[in-house]
């Protein structure tokens, strides 16, 4: 073939380049070409051909890497998809997906540098010594003639680093011509599996298994509802052993680079080693090695990872388990590719003809309607493992509380009552608050002047440990000030509350409880996570503070009470989602507590208990909790009843933002009329000095969705060269969250 389509790690089209001097070449190796002016990039064969570009003159491909592909045909497919999918471009798939060592670029051609594979050295048996020389030998010298016998023993090579041998002694057999030292690739890893006994699965777990097996039979997809500790993991092992034995790989999906750590473990104890970790906060090598190693080893890797493990070789895949399949941090949010890990997995499986298990303890809207549907095989798990009991909600309304006096700082009597009473026992408290830092806000109570980011539409949070005043969306920070800077005759006060604040009440309240807060302030880096968890965990503290951080995986056996202090901050968020995330964070807070025999209690505080969310609030109001959400959605046209595109325009200038905003708005009406919704200001305006406007479009499943993509993409590509419009960022985000 004469010509390459290449991808580049760029927010560009793939370029044509030349090949034709290049025997050989197939889809999927990796090559070095010049791009821009001096630049050399690392870029993926995607296309061969013979078609000569309409314009321009082609440069022809430096060199190509590797002599193996640097990508299989499904991977390649499964970046094809997601691209056309998320609207980006291939190339910005490629950004994320490769590990950054095996894609480098540099300014010029001398000081590109391709990642080579690391080398070993392997001795080499030469010439054996027979007969009497040998025996001489292995009385004179008898480690010398033991390396020998080794090396003959073991097909001829040993790597250097695998023999025991000293220096003097290979350097010795070396120079009698018996043995010789060269170099060559490392040789790929694949550690052993060891197989042993599965946990016995209880009759109830055995039925959900029989229906996930028949399930995936008739839909490929199965979404496992099981409520907290019903033992979903237990049954993933089980099809995770049969791909495994059928020499198949798998992929175990979760949200969150954190839990991946207690789950490996918990996976190895029953598979060995072969089980790999797989996250973006490896080091570039570890993934690299992981990568290539993949590459060269054959099926039957079990990866455990978060979202970017979609993208590695694998080449049968057999299973994808999504662990708490509900998650929103599933979601990429930034930057390209805009994806969902949950429904690029399920893509993912399909184009290996694999099975995909969907689990959580509460379900996503999206997924349960396509259990409703037939899409998915919906199988239900609704007893705890070992009958413990589910957590008892109490509703604990704060409005009531103030009126009657017993409401102390930010917590009721019911929840205050229930403290006392676990501390006096001994028993352990988790408070739930989903803000971080000390107060939200601060202001005057003299001329309400209150403090906002001037980089930012937001007022600026209170943290009390740093003694400053923060901004949560560009990180701007100040010394807290303690009078007003604008009539500086008073003091300011903190408004809200945050996981700052409720640790200094509660242990204001409680002086002798031991308390620990976990938020991403506090677990700023994964040692400090790790030693909150493991202090907590051995009782070393009697109540934790945190964020939506502790109600993801943890399994806290001491814990009895939890408290929810503001449901509200949950439900009133603006989003249409709003009630269903309420809902599974409640219940996942709550999934936390009294796990072994003890029946928890969790006290949710709200000062709106008649909303239709907390008559639901049990695991087993789900399926009339999920299809009253439903019947709403689908009054209002919303996810998953219509899709959504969300456009997103930034500019440092209103002026310039607006005049593209009504462009882009005014075209995409003539195309799709009333499924544009917008120009719209979003509730936040202004982020790092840019503001920002919205574009909603609504597209009705029955209406193709591709089609409705193509024409977006049009239109955006058209509006983004004129040079009125240059300037202005625009972001296309599908099916956002
Ligand atoms: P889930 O993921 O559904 O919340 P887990 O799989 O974490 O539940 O199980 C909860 C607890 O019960 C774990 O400590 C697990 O080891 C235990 N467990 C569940 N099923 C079994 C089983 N069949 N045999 C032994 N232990 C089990
Ligand atoms: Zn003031
Ligand atoms: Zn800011």
């Amino acid at each position: 073939m004469n010509f390459a389509d290449i991808i580049l790690p760029l927010a560009q089209p793939c370029y044509t380049f030349a090949v034709s001097h290049i025997p050989d070449l197939k889809v999927g190796e990796a090559v070095a070409v010049q791009f821009g002016q001096r630049s050399v990039y690392t870029g993926i064969v995607l296309r061969l051909h013979n078609d000569p570009p309409r314009r321009g003159k082609v440069k022809p491909v430096i060199k190509r890497l590797y002599d193996f592909p640097l990508l299989n045909s499904r991977q390649i497919e499964f970046w094809n998809w997601m691209a056309s999918y998320y609207l980006c471009s291939v190339g910005e798939v490629m950004r994320i997906a490769l590990p950054s060592l095996v894609k480098p670029h540099a300014q010029t051609e001398e000081l590109y540098q391709p990642y080579t594979l690391p080398q070993e050295r392997v001795l080499r048996l030469k010439s054996m010594p027979e007969g009497e020389e040998l025996e001489r030998l292995s009385r004179r010298a008898p480690r010398r003639a033991a390396l020998l016998a080794l090396l003959q023993s073991n097909g001829g090579e040993i790597p250097r680093n695998e023999c025991q041998a000293d220096s003097a002694i290979i350097s010795a057999l070396t120079k009698a011509g018996m043995i010789e030292i060269f170099e060559r690739d490392c040789q790929p890893q694949q550690l052993p599996i060891t197989r042993s006994l599965l946990p016995m699965l209880s009759p109830e777990q055995n039925e959900a298994l029989r229906r996930i097996d028949s399930g995936l039979e008739a839909c490929n997809v199965a979404l496992l509802h099981g409520v907290t500790s019903s033992g979903k993991t237990e049954i993933y092992t089980h099809r995770i052993a049969q791909a495994l034995s059928k020499g198949q790989d798998v992929l175990l999906l979760v949200p969150e680079i954190s839990l991946t750590a207690q789950l490996v473990e918990r996976m190895r104890g029953m598979f060995g080693q072969r089980v790999i970790a797989y996250h973006s906060k490896l080091t570039p090598q570890r993934r690299t090695q992981i990568y290539m190693d993949m590459l060269r080893t054959p099926a039957g890797n079990f990866i455990v990872g978060a979202r970017s493990a979609l993208f590695l070789p694998y080449k049968q895949l057999g299973l994808v388990v999504v662990d708490e399949e509900h998650d929103s941090s599933y979601k990429q949010s930034e930057p390209n590719p805009r994806y969902n890990g949950r429904d690029a997995a399920v893509m993912l499986a399909a184009i290996h003809h694999a099975k995909t298990i969907l689990g959580s303890a509460t379900p996503s809207l999206e997924s349960f309607n396509n259990a409703m549907a037939g899409k998915y095989a919906g199988v239900t798990l609704m007893s705890r493992y070992g009958g413990s009991l589910p957590p008892k909600i109490i509703i604990s309304d704060t409005i009531r509380a103030v009126k009657r006096g017993e409401r102390k700082s930010h917590f009721n009597k019911e929840l205050l009552d229930r403290i006392a009473d676990r501390l006096e026992h001994g028993e352990q408290i988790m408070l739930f608050q989903n803000r971080r830092g000390y107060a939200p806000y601060v202001e005057c109570p003299r001329c309400g002047w209150t403090a906002r980011c001037p980089h930012c539409n937001v007022t600026l949070s209170r943290h009390l440990k740093s003694a400053s005043l923060r901004c949560h969306y560009c990180g701007y920070s100040v010394p807290q000030s303690i009078n007003c800077p604008e009539c500086k005759t008073s003091q300011l006060e903190a408004k809200g509350f945050g996981t700052e604040k409720v640790e200094e009440e509660i242990a204001a309240l409680f002086p002798s409880a031991r308390v620990l807060r976990l938020d991403s302030d506090s677990a700023g880096s994964d040692a400090a996570y790790n030693r909150i968890i493991s202090q907590f965990a051995a009782g070393e503290a009697d109540i934790l503070v945190g964020t939506q951080i502790i109600s993801k995986g943890l399994d806290f056996k001491g814990v009895t009470l939890i408290g929810v202090l503001n449901a509200d901050n949950l439900t009133n968020a603006p989003d249409f989602r709003a009630v269903e995330r309420a809902w599974q964070t409640v219940l996942q807070v709550a999934g936390r507590a009294g796990r072994r025999d003890k029946a928890g209690e969790v006290v949710v505080q709200t000062a709106d208990p008649n909303h239709p969310l907390f008559a639901a609030l049990s695991e087993r109001g789900y399926q009339h909790f999920a299809a009253a959400q439903l019947r709403e959605r689908q009054m209002f046209n919303y996810p998953p009843f219509s899709r959504l595109i969300r456009i997103t325009l930034r500019h440092h200038t209103a002026k310039t933002l607006a005049d593209t905003a009504s462009a882009l708005g005014t075209t995409l009406r003539e195309k799709f009329g009333s499924r544009v919704l917008g120009p719209v200001t979003p509730l936040i305006d202004r982020i790092r000095g840019e503001m920002i406007v919205e574009i909603i479009l609504k597209i009705e499943t029955t209406a193709s969705f591709s089609r409705a993509k193509e024409i977006v993409s049009e239109q955006v590509t058209t509006l983004r060269q004129h040079p009125e419009h240059k300037g202005v960022t625009i972001i296309c985000d599908v099916d956002p969250i």
